[in-house]
């Protein structure tokens, strides 16, 4: 599995990313700044964060804290 490029603005090699929901409606992955920008937040039906595990080379989610 390789690392995602954001699909709002093609930042490459992500090591956190955010699939989520945007505020355009789709959803898609995105880099922590654009996630800020377009991202509706994170949670069930919203989003999921996560961070890039060097060991693993995998994806790992990021338990939601917010709400
Ligand atoms: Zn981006």
């Amino acid at each position: 599995m390789n690392q995602r490029t954001c699909q709002l603005c093609e930042k490459k090699d992500l090591h956190t990313i955010v699939d989520g929901a945007t505020r355009m409606g789709p959803w898609a992955y995105m880099c922590y700044p654009c996630f800020t920008i377009n991202g509706r937040g994170l949670g069930l039906g919203r989003g999921q964060l996560y961070h890039w595990d060097y060991d693993t080379q995998k994806y790992v989610k990021v338990p939601s804290t917010s709400r």
